[in-house]
């Protein structure tokens, strides 16, 4: 079973690139180059020594005694929390932006919902200093402030959408839209391992490095680099492909993706894709995604706005499909919990995006031997005003 892309950009059934044909130049641009940039000695190099002295890396791989104490398992948490920006999302914007610069690209663009990911690009664009566009919908601005000051203090332009529910979606397509009309001097950053062939399998490779560093520590901590369970939030599925990646191949070790329930799987507030979703075509790809009967995209919900996205990445579909790896999910209340129970056994506040992987614990049943790695993907500064108002700190 092949779970990587094939030459035609697809999954099994999955992935592709639908794209209105103004953008073919485009992203035939990058389809054509992507590998050969990125294999390339002199980029590695570079890639690596950023992700090294600027990023931080390698995150540890920290075997969090308590709560191995508290779930009768070794559990180890992969910390991207501790990333420069306070999160896996660095990577690719790092990566992406080396790419931009071999492509000779003079400008970037990027869509962001929450802020997270617009941050990220901010910052890599200030680092290389290249000219910044970020697109985010008017809702998300109101509600996002500290996330927008951040992307202006970095230099970037952040221009509002204001069609639609201005909202992620609507973000989206405001930057579809410029990329058509500046395809020569700009490269777009999608922040998660969606869009049209190759965006999800060039983002899996810059993720990549979390498992990667993953194995190698894991063997020099219990002396075997393959662990029993590997877990992940998925929101478009990049920290949780990133944790994946190098174990995929591996059939012994069991990946389990974590969705965000909502308030509940048939609530109606929701964001459990594999649970609701139906095969169809969101952002450029053949995916999973959460639909009406005649195919619009339904709004979903989640606490954890990472994790408020109605689809998934295409290679997650095939995962989900193939049952490769197993898609479960978390309720808003219960990962609020299970953010308060890391906090306050191992001193660590996580993303309540993260705190989604680790309530998954509550739900397995170890006999006291297994190696577990969780990723925590974030750290939960952002989150604070969320934990504080559920409980009442
Ligand atoms: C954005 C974000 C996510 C969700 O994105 P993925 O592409 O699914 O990884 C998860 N955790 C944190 C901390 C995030 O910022």
């Amino acid at each position: 079973m092949n779970y990587f892309v094939n030459e035609k950009g697809y999954y099994g059934d999955f992935g592709g690139a639908y794209i209105p044909e103004m953008l073919y130049p485009n992203v035939e641009e990058l389809q054509q180059n992507y590998l050969q940039i990125i294999n390339d000695a002199d980029f590695q190099k570079e890639f690596h020594a950023l992700l090294k002295d600027y990023v931080g890396r390698p995150s540890p791989l920290y075997l969090a005694k308590r709560l191995s104490a508290k779930y009768n398992a070794n559990i180890f948490l992969k910390r991207e929390d501790l990333n420069h920006t306070g999160a896996h999302k660095i990577n690719n914007t790092i990566g992406q932006i080396l790419l931009a610069e071999k492509l000779g690209k003079k400008r970037i663009i990027a869509e962001t919902g929450a802020g997270q990911h617009g941050v990220a690009t901010a910052t890599v664009c200030a680092l290389r200093g290249l000219e910044c566009v970020i697109y985010m919908g008017e809702v998300d601005i109101q509600r996002q402030a500290p996330n927008v000051a951040r992307m202006k203090m970095l230099g970037a332009k952040v221009i509002s959408a204001v069609s639609g529910s201005k909202t992620l979606k609507d973000a989206t397509n405001e930057a579809m839209r410029d990329w058509i009309n500046n395809p020569v001097d700009t490269h777009y950053i999608i922040g998660s391992v969606v869009g049209p062939h190759p965006y999800p399998d060039m983002v899996s490779i810059f993720q990549s490095v979390i498992s990667e560093e993953t194995k190698k520590q894991l063997l020099e901590q219990t002396g075997s680099g393959e662990p029993d369970y590997v877990l992940a939030c998925v929101g478009g599925g990049s920290n949780a492909m990133g944790m994946f990646y190098h174990f995929i191949n591996d059939e012994n070790v069991k990946l389990i993706a974590v969705e965000a329930a909502g308030k509940g799987v048939s609530s109606g507030f929701s964001a459990a894709t594999t649970f609701l979703g139906k095969e169809g075509v969101l952002h450029g790809s053949r995916s999973i995604l959460m639909q009406t009967a005649d195919g619009q995209v339904v709004e979903p919900h989640s606490v954890s706005a990472g994790l408020d996205y109605p689809g998934i990445g295409p290679q997650h579909a095939h995962l989900f499909k193939t049952t490769r790896a197993e898609y479960v999910s978390i309720t808003d209340d219960e990962s609020l919990h299970a953010g308060l129970l890391c906090t306050q056994l191992e001193g660590i506040i996580p993303a309540i995006e993260s705190a989604h992987a680790l309530a998954y614990l509550e739900k397995m049943t170890f006999t006291g031997n297994e190696n577990v790695v969780v990723c925590l993907s974030g750290r939960g500064d952002k989150d604070m005003d969320t934990y504080m108002k559920y409980f009442g700190f």
